[in-house]
């Protein structure tokens, strides 16, 4: 049996899962999808100057003498509501009255806020009437210029990326409605054993509750994919063939199995793939997540996970996670690193492992203590976990006070 390194399973793995084809998808939908074409602005944004203020447009030049104990006096001639395009252009020795976001009139190149003049406070009809400055400004002061932000024809998001919040606002701002994203990847998702029972089952001597499968849909429903939950099969070939066959029958892009894939004398999950594709088996050298199996069913990529819950993670951190990113077009697959100081010492076995661990902040930095039993087993020390802690192979030992690697979980 092939002892594989981590990045070595990874590329092979990586290999077989190109970008998916793409969809249209309305503006209320995009959050999450991964973008198919590039985004160019057809406008300056913004694409007219406009107040950064509440206050007065007015022309710098004019007053340049103002002080508080000297104001200058202009004559307000206009009043620029937000939404309103200004009907004159601004003179010499005059204000216009202007709102924030409200188009700059031509003329003026400077906003004085509101409360640098006398009319603090006052809502009262000013138009007609003098307005005191009791501030100089520069020319530009307050003033949110055309194409500040972004310039016609400027590449502003790129394919490939995956849309976030502000994106779609953007996208609103453009006034592009509809994007062309890649089509969600399909996974299928079934759990083995014997052992294993439903959440809602009481438990009964030697069963234990399928954690997995929920797990696993839940982290591909957060990598952006759409979850065909197949159930749990018994360790009985036949009744594994059937649920892998109803995967097949579904055309997903990639069936996800747990457990039963090791070489213990009922792990039939291997046997019923190799009936119907290929299975690669392999020992990667990670800790936890060893036993690995790749390959495919019915010509559909096929990842057999570890059946330990903390192996089964990992196992999809670090290679399904990037699958389902090549599916999804993503240009980036990797996990960001985060760098965090070892609170206390670490003893590997030299494979490259993933251990659970908490950050804490102290004396401004990010120190890692291990999370509780590291046995692969104990779900809950994965859930007291808030990061990955990564140690590279060939590593034995690591004395407190080290930097390493890690990659983050949810928030901390
Ligand atoms: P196996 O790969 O079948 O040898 O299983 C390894 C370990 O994972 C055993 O302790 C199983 O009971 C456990 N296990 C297998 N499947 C699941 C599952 N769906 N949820 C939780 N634990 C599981
Ligand atoms: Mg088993």
């Amino acid at each position: 049996m092939n002892l594989l390194s981590v990045s070595e399973a990874r590329e092979r793995i990586l290999k077989h899962f190109p970008p998916l084809d793409s969809q249209e998808v309305s503006l209320e939908n995009a959050l999450g999808r991964v973008l198919f074409e590039n985004i160019s602005t057809s406008i300056d944004l913004p694409s007219f100057s406009n107040s950064g203020m509440d206050g007065f447009a007015v022309r710098a030049a004019d007053i340049s003498q103002a002080a508080a104990h000297l104001p200058v006096e202009l004559m307000v001639v206009m009043d620029i509501p937000a939404g309103a395009a200004p009907k004159q252009v601004l003179g010499a020795g005059e204000a216009a009255r202007i709102m924030t976001g409200a188009m700059l009139p031509e003329g003026a190149d400077c906003i004085i806020p509101l409360e640098n003049t006398d009319r603090d406070g006052q809502s009262s009809a000013l138009l007609g009437r003098p307005v005191k400055i009791f501030h100089t400004a520069s020319i530009g002061e307050y003033v949110r210029t055309k194409g500040q932000d972004m310039i016609q024809g400027q590449l502003v998001l790129e394919r490939g990326r995956r849309l976030e919040p502000q994106d779609v606002g953007l996208l609103a701002t453009l006034g592009i409605v509809k994007v062309k994203v890649i089509r969600r990847p399909r996974v299928a998702i079934l759990s083995s054993g014997d052992e294993i029972i439903p959440p809602d089952a009481p438990l009964e001597p030697g069963k234990i509750r399928d954690s997995n499968s929920y797990m696993v849909s839940a982290l591909i429903t957060q990598a952006g994919g759409e979850v065909l939950r197949l159930g749990v099969a018994h360790d009985l070939l036949e009744a594994i063939r059937d649920l892998l066959d109803q995967a097949a029958s579904y055309s997903v892009d990639l069936i996800i199995t747990s457990a039963g894939v090791s070489v213990g004398a009922f792990d039939f999950v291997r046997a019923a793939v190799e009936e119907n594709g290929q299975l690669e088996f392999w020992r990667v050298n990670m800790r936890p997540g060893k036993p690995l199996s790749f390959g495919s069913y019915k010509g559909i990529p096929f990842v057999g996970l570890p059946g330990n819950p903390v192996s089964a993670y990992v196992g999809f951190e670090v290679f399904v996670r990037p699958a389902l990113g090549s599916l999804s077009g993503l240009s980036n697959v990797e996990h960001p690193v985060t760098r965090v100081r070892l609170g206390e010492p670490i003893e590997s076995d030299g494979r490259e492992s993933y251990l659970r661990a908490s950050l804490k902040h102290e004396n401004g930095q990010t120190v890692a203590y291990l999370a509780s039993h590291q046995g692969s087993g104990n779900l809950f020390s994965l859930v007291l976990a808030n990061a990955l802690l990564i140690v590279p192979s060939g590593v034995k030992s690591l004395p407190i006070g080290v930097e390493i690697d890690s990659w983050l979980l949810g928030s901390c």
